[in-house]
């Protein structure tokens, strides 16, 4: 029989949209010859549903942000790989043996290990990173510890979870200005300043605590240009691959970094420009990629990463970010790098799954 594969996506994170976006896509690049599909909704709520995956209405259109359909037939995870429908008032009935998730969510309880503890208590197989990859790729402050003692440089930050106590607030300004501040979980921008000064710091902080409670503030690169580089597990217990390094240009219609607007809505491509391969002396395009690979490894990555770098006009090169669920819209660089690196869409859609089957349960 087919490969049974639950795509799951939506979720209860501010990417809910980008997600059913990024579903959209994959949804349609599944080879349906070797695979059956079973998409999964997740609604902001929390509820999951049979979704029927339309990637019509999963898209962005005249910029109205897409959202799981929550009337669709309610569903559940069963234990031992089955999905149960859960038709309130009758008996549930099963959907049978799954083989493997693709659990396509971005921001916490998706990326963050939440669903991978659920994944891995009912012994199913996933895409991507495991629950401690997942949590660790998901806290930018824990994310940045275990970088610096992989030996990777990142900007100097401070943690504030409590607005009101005054205790951080020398140390943000020995960080100097400006400064970024973000939810400390977030993902594609969302809840992210530039702060000039101290007199807009509050504010900023609360944006960001409309994502979530802990918020980082670190030093902004100074100059730096964006290079971002796509990381995939080796296949047969090889090293890491890194794709080539893709450039981010953000200029011009007051966005002064890559922002929501600049990385999805379709008036933003006036103002980002993508360019793969960058444009970047071939010693220096290497070093990148390997810090990519170590920053995978740092994390215990697995299935695949995206790692984000600021590299300033005195060749200093910075680790931004790591984010172990991606985003696979057409405008997302993660399938533009490899695309430009001999894996296209689809193919590039089965070897995340051909990996996520070829990997054992359990502990690994
Ligand atoms: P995604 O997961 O979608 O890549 P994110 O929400 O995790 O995004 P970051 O990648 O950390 O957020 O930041 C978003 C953007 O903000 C960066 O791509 C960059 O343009 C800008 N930015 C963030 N931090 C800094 C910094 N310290 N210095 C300069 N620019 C920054
Ligand atoms: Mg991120
Ligand atoms: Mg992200
Ligand atoms: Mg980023």
């Amino acid at each position: 029989r087919k490969i049974r594969v639950a795509v799951v996506f939506g979720g209860r994170s501010s990417e809910h949209a980008i997600s059913c976006v990024t579903a959209a896509n994959v949804l349609q690049a599944i080879d349906r010859d070797k695979y059956e599909v079973i998409p999964i909704g997740i609604s902001t709520g929390g509820h999951w549903v049979l979704e029927s995956g339309d990637p019509e209405r999963l898209s962005i259109t005249d910029g109205k942000l897409p959202e799981v359909d929550v009337t669709a037939m309610p569903v559940l995870f069963g234990s031992n790989r089955e999905l149960v429908v859960n038709d309130p008032g009758s008996v549930p009935n099963t959907l049978g043996e799954v083989d493997v998730v693709f659990p396509l969510l971005h921001g916490p309880w998706g990326e963050d290990g939440t669903i991978q503890g659920l994944l891995e208590m009912t012994d199913i197989r996933y895409v991507g990173s495991g629950v401690l990859a997942s949590a660790v790729g998901m806290d930018k402050h824990f994310m940045k510890v275990v970088f610096q003692a992989a030996g990777l440089a990142t900007t100097p930050y401070v943690v504030v979870r409590d607005r009101d106590a005054q205790t951080w607030r020398d140390a943000v300004d020995a960080l100097g200005y400006p400064v970024f501040v973000k939810p400390a979980r977030g993902g594609s921008s969302l809840g992210i300043s530039k702060v000039d000064g101290p007199d807009e710091l509050d504010a900023a902080i609360a944006e960001a605590q409309v994502h979530d409670p802990k918020v980082l503030i670190e030093a902004a690169a100074k100059n730096p240009r964006e290079i971002e580089v796509a990381v995939l597990q080796g296949l047969n217990g090889g090293r890491p691959e890194a794709s080539v390094c893709g450039e981010i240009t953000v200029s011009g219609g007051g966005h002064e970094f890559y922002d929501f607007e600049t990385k999805y809505l379709p008036e933003g491509d006036d103002f980002a420009a993508l360019s793969i391969p960058a444009d970047l002396p071939d010693e220096v395009a290497a070093e990148i990629r390997a810090q990519s690979v170590t920053a995978f490894e740092a994390i215990e990555g697995e299935g695949l990463a995206r790692v984000d770098f600021f590299l300033e006009p005195d060749g200093r090169l910075v680790i931004n970010e790591i984010n172990t669920m991606p985003g696979f819209t057409p405008k997302s660089m993660f399938p533009l790098l490899w695309n430009a690196s001999g894996l296209d869409y689809p193919a590039l859609v089965d070897r995340l799954l051909t990996l996520a089957m070829t990997r054992p349960t359990g502990l690994r």
